[in-house]
């Protein structure tokens, strides 16, 4: 609550203020920051403190134009002709960004079941009998199968191998998982989603605990440009306040929703890490302070009654995205781009912070109506 808040003093402002300036008085000294709001500006540093002490990194996070942007830096950690171990079921434009990286920049590009950690130490130890990866990009819980990975084991055996990690926590947050504690060495955020929380917002965040990565990071954000607005920023500042607040309703009513969803006779299958039998139950238990609010379920009756059950609802709004206050839901393969893996009928909904009777009542209903 104090993170990201002025200096205290009578009559000054509670909030940062929002510096709307592209450019600052400077003699052109090199080092002498602020000079120029594409390199840096002083209507970041609120919000990039507080990511930094959320995620128990000792630099600063960078905020980027999106959580594409955070992305797109993180893995320029990735050399030309580099290798770069992902899993399959990672963010679907995040794998599209890795497939033009192996067409750009010749990157030999590896997808793995990132909860399979054999799997995944022995593609980054040495995939084609080679060479180790460069980078093992890791999500966990996975989007939108809700696959946990075992991120320490991860960590040290990819860091054996002579290995980065980075950890896209946008579904975890902070809160639930942090990577840094298990060794990680660069975060990513899509800030759009939990941390500003009310969907209003697109922005992203990078963070690295090794102030030389981070610095070319950093230098990455410079030259490419993809910045983020002074007001976004601080409305994400602003989202930041209640995240507590938001992660523990969103994460209580989802809990309740799988468990009453998994007992449902429309119902085939539910994904939710946890229900005591899925299979990232006891993995997360360990892991995480909680299991986030995001639930995968496969409604009886298959893609038809997955798209009939979402234009049943009226208080869920079919929409994708995800991590606000508001309940959302869709079917993932209405993307032609989603991974072939993810079963066609599959539902993601993303839990938001209404009451929990209302947003049951209002499934139940839809899945009577379409039964
Ligand atoms: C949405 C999302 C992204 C992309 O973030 P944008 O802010 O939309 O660019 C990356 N990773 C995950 C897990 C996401 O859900």
């Amino acid at each position: 609550m104090t993170a990201g808040r002025p200096d205290r003093g009578q009559g000054a402002p509670l909030n940062p203020p929002l510096v709307l300036s592209s450019t600052f008085v400077s003699q052109g000294v090199p080092g002498d920051e602020p000079m120029y709001g594409r390199a840096d500006t002083p209507a970041w540093h609120a919000f990039e403190g507080a990511l930094a002490a959320l995620e128990a990194c000792p630099s600063p996070a960078l905020v980027l134009g999106s959580g594409m942007g955070a992305i797109a830096a993180a893995l320029s950690l990735v050399p030309p002709g580099g290798r770069l171990v992902l899993p399959r079921h990672s963010y679907q434009v995040t794998l599209g960004y890795a497939a033009d990286l192996a067409r750009r920049s010749g990157v030999q590009v590896e997808l793995v079941d990132v909860a399979d950690t054999d799997e995944v130490l022995s593609a980054v130890r040495d995939g084609d009998g080679t060479r180790p990866a460069d980078l093992l990009w890791v999500e966990s819980p996975t989007n939108p199968m809700l696959e946990v990975a075992d991120l320490p084991a991860l960590v040290v055996g990819a860091h054996e191998a002579g290995a980065l990690v980075a950890v896209d926590n946008t579904f975890a947050t902070p809160l639930v998982q942090r990577p840094f504690e298990h060794g990680a060495d660069v975060v990513v955020h899509s800030v759009t989603k939990y941390l500003a929380g009310h969907s209003d917002v697109v922005l992203g965040a990078v963070l690295a605990a090794d102030p030389a990565v981070r610095a070319r990071l950093h230098e990455y954000r410079t030259v490419h440009g993809a910045i983020a607005g002074p007001f976004e920023v601080w409305l994400a500042l602003r989202g930041l306040r209640t995240l507590a607040l938001r992660v523990e309703r969103a994460q209580a009513n989802a809990l309740e929703l799988a468990r009453r969803l998994a007992a449902h006779p429309r119902v085939l299958a539910v994904r939710h890490p946890g229900l005591p039998d899925d299979p990232g139950h006891a993995r997360a238990t360990k892991l995480m302070d909680g299991y986030g609010s995001i639930i995968g379920m496969r409604p009886v009756g298959g893609p038809d009654a997955a798209d009939a059950l979402v234009d049943a609802l009226r208080l869920w709004v079919p929409a994708t995205s995800l991590g606000g206050v508001e309940s959302t839901l869709e079917r993932r393969r209405r993307f032609t781009t989603e991974s072939v893996t993810v079963p066609e009928d599959l539902l993601r909904l993303s839990v938001g912070i209404e009451d929990v009777e209302d947003l049951w009542r209002d499934l139940e209903d839809a899945l009577d109506r379409t039964a």
